[in-house]
């Protein structure tokens, strides 16, 4: 535990220093779970944003991108459901004064003894070596076989207590399972109460006339008021999707652990709409293409797992997470949820408007079902940048840290280095960048020696270096450096181009979800 907490905490400090995340308004000792993205950061963001939506809107000819005000009526949060029922289960201890999601005290007791199966299983394949059987080891070792009973008993009745709004179950659970606070180790607890996440504001000038609004939760809204002006303008046939990204605010209970868990963040979320009846085969299809969106960025496959929902939402007949490993554990990084006809039923009631779809083949009106897809576009963030922080034993004894951003994603392709700052070395150097620039960021440095200024970037994830020397006067080549590998080429000005090119295109990379 103490470790992984060490390595958050050099996630955070890395993420500061290298001009990727600052806490906002610092100055004034910052805001509670309220972040900017520094110089670095926005060019990060950004990169993912388009790496979403050239994999949703771009590459697929039946779904079309929109982008929707964060301001909308009143009445969408009613019919949604969000006024009555976007709650969270929040309990106080007595003692700390701290508080705490109540769901999420007995996940945390679910994930230490699900942090207990995965050491058993490593204990076990340690052992058996090649012969080990994880499968096997799993169904019939009798002490993960409680473990794994102790673990899905106590979700079950987690879910099945929320779903019937027993609060007082949820505290007889926590109380049960004889959870402690995390600070202060207190068992003194409150009751378990619900609380509204959404921000309220108002809109006009006079306090009469203002009109009470929310600040949108989720952008999800946005796309199902406006799935029959976009049908109707694109001429679109079932199925079809709508995706857009934007910013959704909450106001959660407890906001730790970084950008994680925000009360102003980026969704990017895809509505599909489809034939009633076809919904668990397009679920189906959206997890795993979803999946392979992620695996396409080589992070990992066994940094990914999917967990099934024990607890639907109030619209959903399906709902599965995609799970990635942070710093401080397995935690949801995107949801896939299959929706049906609640949302576009509700805002018909509602406004008492159809929203319903003629389909030519069945000849028939009927409101589309719906599967979602929503990630957030900081978690991404987090995954990303944990995943790639590293430090790295070197032959000579040294150490360096490496940022390993996926090359795509990263926000400067290539730095550009004069090995010394005269004969004409930094005029080169610049003359390339020149050239670049059009095509890809890219940044010059020319101070401290060169191998200082190499470390630097890689710490700061520049997938690649190009370094100008006297060999350059006389031949015209350069060296590139690649970051991961450290490997160096001597190549021809003229080839540089094509060689970032070829490690940092979106194509090259998407491909591979193929
Ligand atoms: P959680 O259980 O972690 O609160 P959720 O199930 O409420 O999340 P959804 O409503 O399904 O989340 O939102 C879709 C995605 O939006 C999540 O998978 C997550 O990536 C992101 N997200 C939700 N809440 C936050 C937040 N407060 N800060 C950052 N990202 C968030």
């Amino acid at each position: 535990m103490a470790k992984q907490e060490d390595d958050f905490k050099k996630v955070i400090s890395h993420a500061k220093e290298y001009g990727y995340v600052f806490q906002s308004s610092e100055i004034y000792d910052g805001l509670s779970a309220v972040y900017d993205y520094a110089q670095n950061g926005a060019e990060l963001k950004k990169n993912i944003r388009e790496y979403w939506w050239k994999a949703m809107v771009q590459l697929n000819d039946n779904i079309v991108g929109i982008d929707a005000a964060i301001f909308m009526h009143p009445t969408t949060w009613k019919a949604s459901g969000h006024v009555d029922a976007f709650n969270d289960p929040l309990i106080d201890n007595k003692d700390s004064k701290k508080r705490y999601r109540a769901d999420v005290l007995v996940e945390d007791y679910v994930a230490k003894i699900e942090a207990k199966i995965e050491k058993e299983v490593a204990k076990a394949s340690k052992r058996f070596g090649e012969a080990f059987d994880k499968e096997q080891f799993l169904a019939t070792n009798q002490r993960v076989v409680d473990y794994q009973e102790k673990a899905d008993s106590t979700l079950k009745r987690l879910g099945k207590s929320l779903e019937n709004e027993d609060l007082a179950d949820v505290k007889s659970l926590i109380e049960e399972l004889d959870i402690a606070c995390p600070m202060s180790g207190s068992k003194n607890w409150t009751d378990v109460k619900q609380f509204n996440l959404m921000f309220g504001t108002k809109l006009g000038a006079s306090a009469e006339s203002a009109m009470d609004l929310y600040l949108r939760p989720e952008t999800a809204q946005g796309i199902f008021v406006n799935f029959l002006n976009v049908q109707k303008s694109g001429r679109m046939k079932i199925p079809f999707g709508i995706a857009q990204t934007g910013k959704a605010f909450r106001n959660e209970i407890v906001a730790r652990q970084f950008i994680f868990r925000m009360r102003e963040f980026e969704q990017m979320e895809m509505q599909f709409f489809i034939r009633p009846g076809s919904q668990q085969e397009w679920y189906e299809k959206w997890k795993e293409n979803r999946l392979k969106w992620h695996l396409s960025l080589g992070m990992g496959e066994d940094n990914y797992r999917f967990h099934d929902h024990e607890k639907l939402a109030h619209y959903a007949d399906a709902a599965a997470d995609i799970e990635f490993r942070f710093p401080f554990g397995f935690k949801e990084l995107e949801g896939i949820h299959s929706r049906t006809d609640f949302d576009l039923s509700q805002h018909e009631k509602y406004s008492g408007k159809k929203l319903q779809y003629f389909d030519p083949e069945l000849k028939e009106n009927y409101v589309p079902y719906v599967v979602e897809t929503s990630i957030g576009l900081d978690r991404m963030f987090l995954a990303v940048f944990s995943n790639s922080l590293c430090e790295e034993e070197l032959e000579n004894g040294t150490t360096r840290t490496v940022l390993k951003l996926p090359a795509v994603l990263a926000p400067t392709k290539a730095a550009v280095l004069p090995l010394v700052k005269k004969d004409g070395l930094p005029e080169i150097a610049h003359k390339i960048i020149e050239d670049l620039k059009w095509d890809f960021n890219v940044i010059y440095d020319e101070k401290d020696a060169v191998g200082r200024r190499y470390r630097r970037q890689d710490a700061a994830g520049t997938p690649i270096c190009i370094t100008v020397d006297h060999q350059t006067l006389e031949d015209g080549t350069v060296t590139i450096r690649h970051r991961d590998t450290m490997e160096q080429q001597r190549i021809v000005i003229s080839a540089v181009k094509g060689i970032i090119h070829k490690e940092v295109d979106m194509r090259t990379w998407l491909q591979k979800m193929a």
